[in-house]
């Protein structure tokens, strides 16, 4: 199964706790949060989804 996620740009805060938790995936882009890993590696499928329940505005969705 392959994982992708999406960032909701006006939920998003750019408070940056998903690059935090998980960098592989996730980086700041003029002050949001933008994915860079399209699906997400399977190796980095666990912390992706520590970020997704980590934002605090639930900005973050998984997609597949
Ligand atoms: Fe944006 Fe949520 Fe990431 Fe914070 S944790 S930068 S609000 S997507």
């Amino acid at each position: 199964v392959v994982m992708t996620v999406k960032v909701d740009k006006v939920a998003c805060t750019g408070c940056g706790l998903c690059v935090d938790a998980c960098p592989e995936v996730f980086e700041l882009d003029d002050g949001l949060a933008v994915v860079k890993a399209d699906p997400v590696p399977a190796k980095n499928e666990n912390t992706c989804r520590d970020a997704v329940n980590g934002c605090p505005t639930n900005a973050i969705s998984i997609t597949k």
